[in-house]
């Protein structure tokens, strides 16, 4: 927690003097989390970020003056949100409420959870249960994008929901700013929560937040007979293998003479192939595509659950099909977060423009390290079909025999 109000926390320099800035309030007009500071020697004035969310990382420095952000860290995105909202700075309302849940009788943590991506929001809203279950002595209240309400987990005190979408997440909004003050200020003091963006698997519990149960990992049966796989849609990153399937005398001689096909509508005729292919193995297989975008008509016996926007009801309807799955398999991205936390197993596309993100879209199911390593796979986006279709096979018939070669029972001393 970092000390907020009246008078934050912050440790920052003055770019020019060395000295330490003398902090005098704060200002939250966003998804940043400021402090207002002051140079003794110098008289220099900066907002410095507090260290929540990206910015426990790589705090930056903004000169009120000229607008140049400091950047010791050298994370252009980061300053460019920072000097960018500053210098197109907003004062007008946006809509703003505030659900008050629980009386408040102790000291007061903000959780800001806005930012102008998806999965950095949701990631941040996740630290929400530490405060609930592991600090009695404090009453919490989110501050959420609209599009994470649904989300907001039962035992915080207040929840902010501002309808702010995400492509003006970065928004510096002075109206915001004294709106949050306005409220913050009828406490006494308040800390604000540092919002770790890669909350570790040990400290939530996704059920908490999408009340939907996640699949039951000893429910893997030894004999499976209908097994659930779900591909993960979307249309801005693709299953991109545009290797078409190697064609022959007249389909070869046509292909000359037509457009390359639409990568999407390779990407849907990737995933037909690989459910094909399960079906070879189990003719019942229950296989489901889910995620935004609804090119191409997929045959009628994959469950088409695409949509093209996403409300509360069709997130809860998703996350139940993740939670039914085996299996979820789909390209890296923030579209992963939600499926795996849910989901049995993980098969991840992740090209090598993405392995800078490592990880950072996937909630793990913890357990034994070994079985890790099993419930989760990473190929490259050009996996052909029948490859992608040989590895789930392998994956759904032989987790319960891999189960069993390394269950602990069998690594222990004294049985030797
Ligand atoms: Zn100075």
């Amino acid at each position: 927690m970092i000390p907020l109000h009246p008078v934050p926390e912050a440790k920052h320099t003055c770019p020019f003097c060395q000295t330490l800035l003398k902090p005098l309030g704060w200002q939250i007009p966003g998804m940043r989390n400021l402090a207002d500071l002051v140079c003794s020697t110098c008289g220099r004035e900066f907002y410095g970020d507090l260290p929540a969310g990206q910015a426990l990382y790589t705090p930056l420095l903004l000169e009120k003056k000229t607008g140049v952000v400091h950047d010791p860290y050298g994370i252009d995105w980061f300053a460019e949100w920072l000097s960018g909202s500053y210098a197109a700075r907003k004062d007008y309302p946006i809509p703003f409420a505030a659900h008050e849940r629980l009386p408040i009788t102790k000291h007061v943590v903000l959780l800001n959870c806005l930012d102008t991506i998806y999965g950095h929001c949701l990631l941040k809203l996740l630290n929400a249960q530490h405060y609930i279950d592991r600090r009695p002595d404090v009453d919490l209240i989110v501050m959420v994008p609209s599009l994470l309400e649904w989300m907001i987990p039962d035992g915080v005190a207040q929840a902010w929901v501002v309808d702010l979408p995400l492509q003006r997440g970065t928004e510096w909004n002075d109206w915001l700013a004294r709106e949050i003050r306005r409220r913050l200020q009828q406490f006494t003091t308040s800390s604000l929560s540092v919002a770790f963006s890669h909350p570790h698997p040990d400290d939530f519990d996704i059920e908490r937040f999408t009340r939907v149960k996640p699949f039951a990992l000893d429910e893997w049966s030894t004999d499976i007979r209908r097994p659930s796989v779900t591909f993960i849609w979307r249309e801005d990153r693709l299953w991109s293998n545009v290797r078409q399937p190697q064609a022959r005398g007249l389909e070869k001689i046509k292909r000359q003479f037509t457009l390359e096909a639409r990568p999407v509508k390779i990407q849907a005729e990737l995933l037909v192939t690989l459910a094909e292919a399960l079906r070879q193995e189990w003719q019942d297989v229950d296989f489901a595509v889910a995620g935004l975008g609804r090119s191409e008509k997929l045959p009628d016996w994959i469950k088409d659950l695409r949509q093209q926007e996403v409300n509360t009801d069709i997130e809860r309807q998703w996350c139940t099909r993740y939670g039914a799955s085996h299996i979820v398999v789909g390209v890296h991205g923030s579209n992963m977060i939600l499926p795996s936390a849910h989901a049995a197993s993980v098969v991840e596309l992740i090209g090598e423009d993405r392995w800078g993100n490592f990880l950072q879209d996937l909630l793990f199911r913890p357990g034994d390290t070994r079985e890790m390593f099993f419930r989760y796979r990473f190929l490259e986006t050009n996996v052909t079909a029948p490859g992608l279709a040989r590895l789930l096979t392998s994956m759904l018939r032989g987790l319960p025999k891999f189960r069993y070669l390394m269950d602990p029972r069998f690594c222990k001393h004294g049985i030797d």
